[in-house]
């Protein structure tokens, strides 16, 4: 007896999760009418046990609705569904049924799933009519009334189940909201292709370290990697081969780390790489290492056997320097190596 919307609720495939929970929630909601139905029977309330009935069809139909991706029509049987419901069961059995309870589900989905304003406007229909049924019964008696233990359970009935659908909201959003913001903070800290930390985070996580390196200062090594005519692999095999020579590349390089270091996407196909605790002789080693890795790597593309090789540029970071500047000098190192032929390794101490 419930009605949810969200942002962008008609749209079925762009929230998945929110379609389902909509969905679950029509069954959910369908079965407690269906043992409302026997409730009141036993009660002798006919009226209401038929109201419980017409409530389990609106269900189903609001159900296959979402099957069919008809989302509107699903969202409007349940919204209708609920405010009658909530009414006629106040009338019949007297506000203390707690009938009223589900009307207040509405607040929470009208802010999620409409405008500010317009949500503002039917919350505040919603208020008149919650307000307006409260003052209604509090001059007219019930229609069909029920005797007041019956009355008591119904009521610890209804409230115990919007308390659930209350928390399972709430939870909801709550695992939305942070499965959001996980995938949000991922798209904003790593590059798309190839999965490495993109420039900004490289920055962000160097600096850390250079603050570290402030209070304790230790050997840091920075290594700069660049592919070399790189230009001419695009051009040869096309740029989807290109963009899987970078992938198989950067797998590599990131597989080889050390757990201490780390390292990203700098530039197109050009690799930063940061070394703690590694001064430039220890650093150019592991350079060598990968630089001779990268050049026997086969790189498959469409059945072709694709290699490259990288150029490394590596300096080491002097206290209270600010970064760029070691970073340009790890530029100029592989300025050095690229125009000492390709393929090599040169370092750069000050
Ligand atoms: P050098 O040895 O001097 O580094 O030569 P190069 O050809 O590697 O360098 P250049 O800067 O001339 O060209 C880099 C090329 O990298 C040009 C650009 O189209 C390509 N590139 C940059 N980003 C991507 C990418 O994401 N995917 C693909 N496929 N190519 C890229
Ligand atoms: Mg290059
Ligand atoms: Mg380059």
């Amino acid at each position: 007896m419930q009605a949810m919307h969200s942002k962008g609720a008609y749209k079925r495939d762009a929230r998945p999760e929110f379609w389902q929970l909509a969905m679950r929630c029509c069954v959910l909601a369908g079965s407690i009418d269906i043992a409302f139905f026997f409730i009141f029977l036993a009660l002798d309330s006919p009226i209401l046990a038929w109201v419980n009935v017409i409530s389990v069809a609106m269900y189903i139909g609001a159900y296959r609705a979402f099957i069919h991706r008809r989302n509107r029509i699903g969202f409007a049987l349940i919204q209708t569904e609920v405010l009658v419901h909530a009414g006629l069961g106040t009338l019949l059995i007297g506000w203390d049924s707690g009938f009223h309870y589900y009307l207040l589900m509405f607040i929470p989905a009208l802010f999620v799933s409409t405008r500010a304003r317009i949500a503002w406007i039917l919350a505040g229909h919603l208020w008149i009519y919650y307000a307006g049924l409260y003052v209604l019964m509090w001059y007219v008696k019930p229609l069909q009334p029920i005797p007041s233990n019956a009355l008591l359970g119904v009521n610890i009935f209804n409230l115990t189940v919007v308390f659930c659908m209350f928390s399972y909201l709430a939870l909801f959003y709550v695992i939305t909201v942070s499965r959001a913001h996980t995938s949000l903070s991922r798209m904003a800290t790593t590059d798309s292709l190839t999965g490495l930390f993109n420039r900004r985070q490289m920055v962000a996580l160097t600096e850390k370290v250079l603050a570290r390196h402030h209070r304790h200062p230790s050997n840091l090594t920075l290594m700069l990697m660049d592919i070399d005519h790189f230009k001419q692999i695009n051009d040869a095999y096309g740029h989807d081969a290109g963009d899987r020579v970078l992938i198989a590349v950067s797998q590599h390089l990131q597989s080889s780390m050390r757990e201490q270091d780390f390292m990203g996407r700098w530039g197109g196909e050009e690799f930063l790489g940061v070394l703690p605790d590694t001064d430039l002789e220890q650093a150019a080693e592991i350079a060598e290492r990968l630089r001779k890795a990268i050049q026997v790597l086969q790189i498959d593309s469409d059945g072709k056997q694709v290699q490259v090789t990288l150029s490394i540029g590596i300096t080491q970071y002097h206290a209270d320097e600010v970064l760029s500047n070691a970073i340009a000098r790890a530029d100029y190192a592989l300025y050095k190596g690229k125009s000492s032929g390709r393929n090599r390794v040169e370092a750069i101490q000050a």
